[in-house]
């Protein structure tokens, strides 16, 4: 079985961009955002129950879900929430270990922005988590987006903090720098789970 490294970080942290040098590496590259999507299009058990409970009003025109229409019939319905998250998670989760069993490369990294809040790291045998001050994600996240400081500072205190991240993490990229210095943490670490990967072969 593929060693399975999983990573996560907060908003802006970094995680494409780093989840992009390690697919350089030829590395598979397993996306929970990428998942959450899927389990939800059209033609998929998950949307035809989505429909079931909120109505055809709940799709475009196109027969896609309205993620923000879907958003706002749930604000401030946790009870709507939680049915919503009762349906898909077992379904991203799903989907995920099939992912991992296909997952041909030494070792697969799976991307899930909310690993320590849905405490999906035992589903991982590492958790590399990406560290990044506050200050400089607000910062990234402001100019990616278009958005301003507010509603980045709104997010960041939706999700776990840092220190809980911390907690949690077997190996820490710092993603204060530039791109350079980003290359080479994971170098380094790529390294460091290539010996891992080939450990838990033998
Ligand atoms: P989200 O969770 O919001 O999807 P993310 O964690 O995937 O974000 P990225 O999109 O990879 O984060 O990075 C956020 C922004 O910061 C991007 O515009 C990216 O190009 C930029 N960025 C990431 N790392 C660095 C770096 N070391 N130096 C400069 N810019 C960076």
């Amino acid at each position: 079985m593929t060693l399975v490294v999983g990573l996560t970080g907060g908003i802006g942290s970094g995680k494409t961009t780093v989840a992009n040098l390690f697919a350089n590496y030829g590395i598979d590259i397993i996306d929970a955002d990428l998942i959450a999507r899927e389990v939800v299009a059209p033609g998929s058990a998950g949307l035809k129950a989505i429909v079931e409970r909120f109505g055809n009003d709940i799709l475009l025109t196109d027969g896609q879900l309205n993620r923000s229409k879907l958003r706002e019939a749930i604000f401030n319905e946790p009870a709507l929430k939680a049915w919503l998250d009762n349906l898909l998670h077992p379904m991203i989760r799903q989907q995920m270990k099939q992912d991992i069993s296909q997952a041909s490369s030494p070792y697969c990294l799976l991307v899930v922005p909310l690993m320590v809040e849905n405490q999906l790291q035992a589903m991982t045998d590492r958790l590399l988590v990406i560290d990044v001050r506050e200050e400089i994600q607000i910062a990234r996240t402001t100019v990616r987006d278009k958005v301003n400081d507010e509603q980045v500072r709104k997010i960041l205190a939706a999700q776990a903090s840092r220190e809980q991240r911390l907690a949690a993490a077997d190996d820490v990229i710092d993603n204060n720098g530039d791109s350079h210095q980003l290359r080479g943490e994971v170098a380094r670490l790529h390294q460091q789970y290539l010996l891992l990967s080939e450990q838990a072969d033998r």
